[in-house]
């Protein structure tokens, strides 16, 4: 039996896991990263890169498809091989993984255990045979896909994101469940890619989106390019041999029975604590059994014990798990000098097509008449109809008191540029008259957002 002395010991080596031993290691603490799984972090493996790959061989096909309004005829059948385009999707992927895995190989041998940790205490871990002993302890475990149990009866023939990026080829049917943001991204591409796609949800929901009229405008720009029924009724689910059967009232109030290849569940995800011996420990957890921790400073209570990253699940995005390792780190290094670490305004893309972007305070977070809402539609706007791109709505919400601009969510062209000056506009305070009186360029999009931006105005004068 092995045992290491340690003064931070960080679990998980994703990117919110690197981010936190760098900053314990620079701090000038001795450290250790533990990972129980392969090196390379979600985003680069199985999440951001990956999905984004898809994507782009996915507007390639529909870019090509959509050409003749211009004027551009493409003669002759479009062929998408879908060797090809996974073969693209995996060799690229693992080029991005491989900077990541260079990174850990930096890392000296002594900083890196492998194998699963678990507490036995609140600084007392078990690697395996090796007892660590550390002073602070950073959770940076991550997420994984929560499949709700009814899924189950598929079998093999349910798959996760994962699992869509070991694909040798392209499968020809697949059901969709979870109409968020994975779900979304992943199944539109496949549609494009010529998959034979159905995408089903609850709630209505359809991404991230809490304003109506917007969730709407997506929901029937989606539909008008693949089955998704954000509320589906489902009345039964089954294994038939190598197929999945799924039997559903459709849009048109038809009950229909189809067969599938696969059926992916983008159901959600949920923080990897639940094998941590959390029960070892005395920190107080929460329902999911997250432990209950400071936001800003990411300190368990009073413990030294930190969580960062989608472990914490505060906002499961890629930066926003380095900044929150950082701060980790930092923090369990400095204990029990903790401080609250950046926190940088809130923004979030869907890379949709077209996109769904979210900045500052979601819709659903203000409260009734305290704000206006600045609206423009992208269907007239200039730049957009230019380039046939010319789908999509924006809201912009502003502090009926101070005319502050407080946040925005809307479905458009280049959204995920625009969510940029939008959310340095929140982080800088800015009021509507402020962001007015900054440049805007002929004919480019922007010109949209700066027409819901003079509707607010309008409405603030009101
Ligand atoms: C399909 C998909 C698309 C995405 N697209 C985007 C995007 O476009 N933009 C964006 O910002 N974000 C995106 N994300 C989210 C982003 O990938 C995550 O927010 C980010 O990777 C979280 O990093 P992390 O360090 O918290 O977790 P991870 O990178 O998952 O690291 C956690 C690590 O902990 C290890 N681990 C877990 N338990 C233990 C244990 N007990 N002992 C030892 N090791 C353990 C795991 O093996 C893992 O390596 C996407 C995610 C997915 C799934």
């Amino acid at each position: 039996m092995n045992t290491i002395h340690i003064d931070v010991a960080v679990i998980g080596a994703g990117t919110a896991g690197l981010a936190a031993y760098r900053a314990a290691k620079a701090a000038g603490k001795s450290a250790v990263v533990i990972e129980s799984g392969p090196y390379g972090t979600t985003c680069a493996r199985v999440g951001c890169m990956p999905s984004k790959l898809l994507i782009a061989a996915a507007e390639a096909a529909h870019e090509l498809r959509h050409t003749a309004p211009f004027g551009v005829h493409v003669d002759g059948d479009i062929r998408i091989d879908g060797r090809e385009v996974m073969d693209r999707v995996k060799r690229e992927r693992d080029r991005f993984v491989g900077f990541v895995v260079r990174g850990v190989e930096n890392i000296p041998a002594e900083d890196k255990l492998v194998g699963q940790a678990r507490f036995a205490d609140n600084t007392t871990l078990q690697v395996g045979d090796i007892t660590v002993h550390a002073s602070r302890v950073v959770i940076a475990t991550g997420s994984s896909p929560s499949i709700p149990e009814p899924f189950k009866v598929f079998g093999d023939r349910l798959i996760i994101n994962d699992d869509v990026f070991a694909w040798d080829t392209l499968p020809r049917r697949v059901a969709v469940f979870g109409p968020g943001v994975i779900g979304l991204e992943l199944g539109q591409a496949l549609s494009r890619l010529g998959v034979h796609v159905r995408m089903f949800g609850h709630g209505n929901s359809v991404g991230p989106l809490s304003d109506p009229a917007i969730r709407d405008y997506a929901k029937a720009a989606f539909q008008s390019e693949f089955y998704l029924d954000p509320h589906a009724k489902i009345e039964h689910m089954a294994r038939d041999g190598d197929e999945a059967v799924i039997t559903y009232v459709n849009l048109a109030g038809e009950t229909v029975t189809e067969r599938f290849d696969y059926v992916l569940a983008a159901t959600g995800r949920r923080p990897n604590v639940a094998n941590l011996g959390l029960e070892n420990t005395g920190l107080e957890l929460d329902a999911r059994g997250v432990p209950v921790f400071d936001a800003t400073t990411l300190q368990c209570g009073k413990s030294p014990v930190f969580i960062a990253g989608d472990a914490n699940n505060i906002l499961p995005l890629l930066h926003e798990a380095a900044d929150e390792g950082k701060t980790a780190g930092e923090n369990a290094a400095n204990y029990p000098n903790v401080k609250p670490g950046l926190r940088r305004a809130p923004i979030g893309v869907v890379f949709s097509d077209p996109q769904i972007a979210m900045v500052g305070k979601r819709f659903a977070d203000l409260k009734p008449g305290t704000f206006v809402t600045g609206e423009v539609s992208f269907e007239d706007q200039g730049r957009s109809r230019v380039m046939l791109k010319n789908r999509g709505l924006m809201h912009v919400y502003a502090d009926s008191e101070t005319g502050r601009f407080l946040g925005a969510e809307w479905t458009g062209p280049r959204a995920e540029n625009i969510a940029h000056t939008l959310a340095w506009s929140v982080q800088q305070g800015l009021s509507v008259a402020q962001m007015l009186e900054m440049p805007f360029y002929h004919p480019v999009v922007e010109e949209g957002l700066r027409t819901a931006l003079r509707d607010a105005a309008a409405k603030l004068a009101a």
